[in-house]
């Protein structure tokens, strides 16, 4: 099938052109002629598989081909996440470019709430929308829901996990009974399958690839470490071996992720942190230097990372096992991406037994042992260097010359000095 075979117009063909898509994916190809039959559709795809087109291509054409500058906005995509909402919004900017009649506002928290009402005020056709902001915004009588003729809810297992449901149970109540609903999940849970069965009506069920696949282009591999604190020094190794381009380094805890980060500073790696104790305005700089390549890593959690679209990764690092057997799944998706090859690795301590095996079921096998020559890191902290030591080493990585090595200046002298040189292990891994 070809997008020209989908009765879409000229400027979204345009579009999709100069975008480079040569044809539709799978989710794609079922879900625009049910949407443009007015259908529900309940959509059991990742991120990776083309969903974000599946449902604004068909929205745009369906809006274009009405009022033009609605002064009620008539669709309304949620997403759990501001940089998912954010990427949204781009891709409604991509596939829209030959329908500039149409306007879209980005309703998401930690931003400037005066510029989000002023361009409400405007009137807008298309809300893309985290559930706090867009609530707290209601609230204040700023947006009127009434005219919703078409909700996307996007990720519904990720708003599930961030605790939004009474936000999104209090949100579909506000919307107008008849109209069409788009629920996308990765997966289907009990409480997810309740909530698509009350929002849809005789929904076309579109499944791209089973919830407990991971992705075929990905490479996976664990990694045995004694102790926490030997995954710096595993992970250098691996990074060492790697041809890494650019990765996502997931954490478990949130504090765990500067920490990190700083430890990989201090190696002259170039990252950034990205989780959601920080300001929105450190999250989207951060997101958008990793995206424009001027960092190769970042180090996140799994809430930030969700759903994030990077083109071309090459590299997912598991610095923890994830407690969660279908974060796995996710985490590992963020490669591997549009029939691209990439390789994951996870850091495995003896406590992960169990998580482990949850992922194993859920997936459907045993992830490949990585046996990495000599690196085992033993559980004694490694003896402290000699000054000399310090100094030689200091000399050699101020020698070394990679290009994705930060220049010595953009290390934080704080870096320099805890000891974080060489083989050290960074203070934070020794407190297990
Ligand atoms: P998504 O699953 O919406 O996050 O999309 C994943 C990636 O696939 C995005 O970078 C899209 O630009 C890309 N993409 C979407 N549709 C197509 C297509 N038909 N052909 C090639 N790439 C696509």
């Amino acid at each position: 099938m070809e997008f020209k075979d989908l009765g879409l117009s000229e400027g979204i063909l345009r579009a999709v052109e100069e975008a480079g898509y040569k044809e539709p994916t799978p989710i794609q190809a079922q879900a625009i002629p049910a949407i443009q039959m007015c259908r529900d559709v309940l959509g059991l795809a990742q991120t990776g598989t083309g969903k974000t087109a599946a449902f604004t291509i068909p929205m745009i054409d369906a809006l274009a081909g009405g009022r033009a500058k609605a002064r009620m906005p008539r669709s309304l995509i949620l997403s759990p996440t501001r940089e998912l909402a954010a990427q949204i919004s781009e891709n409604f900017v991509k596939y829209g470019k030959y329908h500039s009649q149409l306007s879209m506002a980005l309703i998401v928290g930690g931003t400037s709430m005066d510029d989000q009402i002023r361009n409400l005020e405007r009137g807008v056709d298309v809300l893309i929308a985290t559930p706090g902001r867009l609530l707290d915004l209601f609230e204040r009588g700023k947006i009127l829901l009434a005219d919703i003729k078409i909700l996307v809810i996007d990720e519904a297992d990720r708003m599930m996990d961030m605790g939004f449901i009474p936000d999104l149970e209090r949100i579909v109540s506000l919307l107008p009974p008849m109209r069409q609903t788009l629920f996308f999940s990765a997966t289907m849970p009990g409480p997810i399958k309740k909530l698509a069965d009350k929002y849809l009506s005789n929904p076309k069920t579109i499944t791209v690839s089973p919830p407990s696949s991971t992705a075929v282009n990905v490479e996976q591999y664990l990694v045995n470490v004694n102790h926490s604190r030997g995954k710096s020094a595993m992970f250098m190794k691996i990074y060492e071996q790697e041809d890494v381009k650019n990765a996502f380094v997931f954490c478990n805890r949130k504090r765990d992720i500067d920490e990190v980060c700083r430890f990989m500073k201090s190696k002259r790696l170039s990252c950034a942190a990205l989780h959601g104790d920080m300001e929105q305005d450190e999250r989207t700089a951060a997101l958008n230097r990793f995206k424009a390549a001027e960092i190769q890593i970042l180090v996140c959690s799994d809430v930030a990372a969700r759903g994030l679209d990077v083109q071309g990764m090459s590299h997912v690092f598991n610095w923890d096992v994830p407690f969660n057997a279908e974060d796995y799944v996710h985490r590992i998706g963020r490669t591997g991406r549009a029939g691209a090859k990439g390789r994951a690795f996870t850091l495995v301590v003896p406590s992960d037994e169990k998580a482990l095996a949850n992922i194993h079921k859920l997936i459907g096998k045993k992830i490949d042992l990585l046996e990495m020559a000599g690196a085992t890191p033993t559980e004694a902290p490694p003896p402290q260097p000699s000054v000399q030591q310090k100094a030689r080493h200091h000399n050699r990585d101020q020698k070394q010359n990679h290009r994705h090595r930060l220049p010595p200046q953009d290390i934080e002298e704080s870096d320099v000095n805890n000891g974080s040189f060489g083989d050290d292990i960074p203070s934070f891994l020794q407190k297990k």
